[in-house]
């Protein structure tokens, strides 16, 4: 692949998507001498402190996109939602990395099947429902519980739910009949081991780096904790790490990608899902690797070399999420949790807390894991959003 030549600082980069991703790309790209441009609906999204221009416009305004790309050298997308179409006309005009292939492989659960299938990655048995008889037909094959996600616009287990038996089923019907002609992906529930993520990054010159592998645990379908490296074989660490090289050779990356893995009590890998982009499981790389998966991001995108992804100690990332009623963000507790040894607070700046809603993270290092997971706890434990606002 021909890579190019550099796009050095004080080039601008464009971010698709002002959230805490965008927040924290951005952050690490002006450490490199980076220039920021954002889009966001929301012009008090949380990327928007961090950059030098905000250009206001939903995910699929090819007008606004179309404005920030006339100022910026190079793209990225912060989230996979956006619209592809609307990249794809930005793609005419300036470089979208990773490009638009890796996004519309991962925008769409059923694409993104096709391309594990075609692959050869392991998955769980899934079949694609548009009608009420598809349905029947995938829980008659599939068994329950079954997992029915939206094909398109999920994220932090939103868009999905559990049809635990027939009775569950009659719901699940009167839903799909309510939202005509939706494209959904029915699968089986698995009972998994772990939830093990890797994230990869390739260069634009075909060159491959991977970090150790975390493990994940989520809360109906919202990551709340990351641990590295993740407590498992090594045979299993290096299979779900040659894996992701694999795939990101096969969806052509220039960028960080996530591969979400469940671990079978077998000790199989299966791929839950692709993220083309910096990811929530990867945020312990910030304080734990020589480089964190942002500036990654930002050295492959601008055809730099990938920096090196070992490991300074093990790591635990604890999200920071919302509570209670829609209120002003106020965060009360740090004096306590800030004086624990090793302990970072990542704080997004959101202007409004709400339940379940990402607010920040905390990492922390130490020797093991073990350790690092009990002071992220402890700190977590003392940080609370105020009632008042
Ligand atoms: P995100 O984009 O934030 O990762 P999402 O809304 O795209 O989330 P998934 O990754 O598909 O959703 O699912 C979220 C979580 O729900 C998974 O990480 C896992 O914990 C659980 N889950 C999803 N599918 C299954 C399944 N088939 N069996 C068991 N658990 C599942
Ligand atoms: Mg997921």
């Amino acid at each position: 692949m021909n890579a190019g030549a550099p796009i050095l600082p004080p080039a601008t980069i464009g971010i698709l998507g002002g959230g805490q991703l965008g927040r924290m790309l951005g952050l690490a790209a002006r450490e490199l001498g980076y220039r920021v441009a954002v889009l966001d609906p929301d012009p008090d999204c949380p990327a928007a402190a961090i950059a030098d221009r905000v250009e206001i416009g939903a995910y699929d305004d090819t007008a606004a996109a179309l404005r920030l790309a006339a100022d910026v050298d190079v793209l990225t997308y912060e989230l996979e939602h956006v619209s592809a179409a609307m990249v794809a006309t930005v793609a005419e005009i300036r470089p979208v990395r990773p490009g638009i292939r890796s996004l519309q492989v991962t925008q769409d659960r059923l694409a993104e099947r096709a391309f594990l299938g075609e692959a050869g990655a392991a998955v769980v048995p899934w079949r694609a429902v548009h009608t009420v008889d598809d349905l029947r037909v995938a829980a008659s094959e599939l068994g329950f519980p079954l997992r029915l996600k939206a094909s398109t616009g999920g994220y932090d287990g939103r868009s999905q739910f559990r049809i635990a038996d027939n009775t569950a089923m009659v719901g699940a019907i009167a839903r799909l009949n309510a939202h005509h002609g939706q494209s959904l992906l029915a699968e089986h529930e698995v009972e998994f081991t772990a939830e093990l993520s890797v994230v990869v990054a390739r260069g634009a010159d075909g060159s491959l780096a991977t970090y150790p592998v975390g493990r994940n645990r989520h809360d109906e379908g919202i990551l709340v904790e990351s641990v590295a490296p993740a407590p498992i074989d090594p045979d299993v660490a290096a299979a779900a790490t040659a894996l992701a090289r694999r795939l990101a050779d096969a969806v052509d990356l220039v960028g960080v990608m996530t591969v979400e893995l469940f671990l079978m009590p077998g000790g199989g890998l299966v791929v839950n899902e692709l993220a083309p982009r910096v990811h929530n499981s990867g945020h312990w790389t910030i304080e734990a690797a020589i480089t964190s998966q942002f500036e990654q991001h930002v050295r492959a995108m601008c055809g730099l070399p990938l920096g090196s992804t070992v490991l300074r100690a093990a790591a635990a990332t604890v999200n920071l999420l919302g509570t209670g009623a829609r209120r002003p963000a106020r965060l009360a507790g740090l004096e306590d949790a800030l004086a624990l040894e090793d302990v970072h607070l990542h704080v997004y700046d959101k202007r409004e807390v709400f339940e379940r809603r990402k607010m920040g993270h905390v990492t922390a290092t130490a020797a093991t894991i073990e350790l690092a997971l009990g002071r992220a706890m402890a700190a977590h434990a003392m940080l609370r959003w105020s009632e008042e606002g």
